[in-house]
């Protein structure tokens, strides 16, 4: 079942939650003068319009990155996220929103490698489409959690894990993943996203990933409350955060609440486990 596409919901809430992580992560692992990979298992089409096509369908980005554009005075981690968007939207108003690959592209240095997955013909053809002819970016139509198996050649990579979890296997196979993974690769940094829904197969997927044997920093941006219906927020689970991460995420919670929460149980929390 591929019916997900990732251009309906660019730009909300939980893109801002994994890619401000993501963009904190980079940074922290960029300051090592060392090659570095960057895995995407579940990449999506690369890069969305937010003023035609499927965006404009709910707007989800209105409740998302439209909120940060417009804020002032926002905390140095979450302004230098909400820079680099606008990087993406030079004129002005906010018309493009980068999908991962493309963060990580306008972040990682001309030399390193990205390794992209994804599995929808048309996304992955508007994945090839946008990384253009270059042997830094290998895009594969292939399974992400397969691409857990085998550590890259630098030795060194951020791996982001975002499936969409339209199959409710997934929050069991996440878990072996990560577990294989890690087996294979411990000293990677592992990005894994997660829905907050009300759904029985996610508290059982997180006592999973807790046992995993390394260090790990989980954060939680509620939106509203869990009985609104739908997908009420979202989590990172990072394996062996940067240093630092922890401390920078935490001075943008109070923004990410004020901003982002659409009602009074609007929450963030933070959860650090030494592995
Ligand atoms: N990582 C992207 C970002 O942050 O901009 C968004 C990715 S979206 C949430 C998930 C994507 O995974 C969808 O485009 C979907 O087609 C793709 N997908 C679903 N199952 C997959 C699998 N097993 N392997 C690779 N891609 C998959």
């Amino acid at each position: 079942m591929l019916s997900y596409r990732h251009a309906f919901h660019a730009g909300n809430h939980a893109d801002v939650l994994k890619h401000l992580c993501l963009v904190l992560a980079l940074g922290h692992l960029l300051k090592k003068d060392k090659p570095l990979c960057f895995i995407d298992t579940h990449a999506g089409p690369g890069i969305c319009a937010l003023d035609e096509g499927p965006a404009t369908k709910n707007s989800e980005h209105e409740e998302g990155i439209a909120r940060l554009m417009t804020a002032r005075e926002l905390p140095e981690p979450l302004d230098g996220y909400v820079e680099l968007i606008r990087q993406f939207n030079p004129e002005g108003p906010l018309t493009l929103y980068p999908g991962s690959p493309a963060i990580a592209r306008q972040m990682l240095p001309a030399q390193s490698r990205m390794e992209l997955c994804e599995l929808h013909p048309d996304d992955f053809q508007s994945l090839h489409a946008w990384a253009g002819r270059t042997r830094r970016i290998r895009v594969v139509q292939e399974d992400g959690f397969k691409r857990l198996k085998a550590p890259p050649i630098e030795r060194r990579a951020l791996v982001l894990i975002d499936p969409p979890y339209e199959v409710k296997q997934d929050y069991a196979v996440v878990v072996g993943a990560l577990e294989a993974a890690l087996r294979r690769f411990a000293t990677g940094v592992y990005l894994l996203w997660y829905p907050l829904l009300q759904r029985p197969e996610i508290p059982g997927m997180l006592r999973g990933l807790e046992h995993l044997p390394a260090r790990q920093l989980q954060v939680e941006l509620k939106v509203r409350a869990p009985d609104s219906g739908g997908m009420f927020g979202s989590g990172m689970f990072i394996i062996n955060p940067p240093f630092q991460l922890a401390e920078q995420l935490k001075t943008c919670e109070a923004a990410l609440v004020k901003h982002l929460g659409q009602d009074a149980e609007a929450a963030f929390q933070m959860t650090i486990r030494d592995g």
